[in-house]
C-alpha cells in the first residue's frame, strides 16, 4: 500500500534511518512527543501529525527535500524523515528519551535563530 505513493528509494532510505536508531522520540513532562531525525548531515526536526485537516500537507520536516519536495514542487507527500518517524513509530522502533520542559526550548529557540 505505501508503494502505491512513495517512491521505492524513499522508504529504503527512511528503513536505513530506523535501522540506524536515528529516530529519536523526546516525551516531555506534560506527555506531548517531540521527534527528531538523525540525517546523514544534520538533525532535523519532524512534526508527523500537524492536525491542519484543511492543507494537503499533514506533516512538517525541517530539512531542505521537505520543502523543495513537498512544498514548493508538491511531488512528494512526505519525505524519508516523516516517513522514518511513522515507521518508527508504529513498529515501537524510535529512540525514546525523557526531556525537561527547558530543554525542549532551547532546543526550539536553537530552531529559530539558526
Ligand atoms: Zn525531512
Amino acid at each position: 500500500m505505501l508503494r502505491a505513493v512513495l517512491p521505492d528509494t524513499m522508504i529504503i532510505a527512511a528503513l536505513d534511518i530506523i535501522d540506524r536508531e536515528g529516530v529519536m522520540k523526546y516525551k516531555t513532562s506534560w506527555g506531548r512527543h517531540h521527534y527528531e531525525v538523525l540525517g546523514t548531515t544534520s538533525t532535523y526536526t519532524v512534526f508527523p501529525h500537524l492536525g491542519v485537516a484543511s492543507t494537503a500537507v499533514s506533516s512538517y520536516c525541517t530539512c531542505p527535500s521537505f520543502a523543495y519536495a513537498v512544498l514548493i514542487s508538491e511531488n512528494h507527500l512526505m519525505c524519508k524523515h516523516v516517513l522514518a518517524v511513522c515507521l518508527a513509530d508504529r513498529w515501537s522502533r524510535c529512540v525514546v528519551r525523557p526531556i525537561e520542559d527547558d530543554d525542549l526550548l532551547l532546543k526550539f529557540a536553537g530552531h529559530v535563530s539558526s
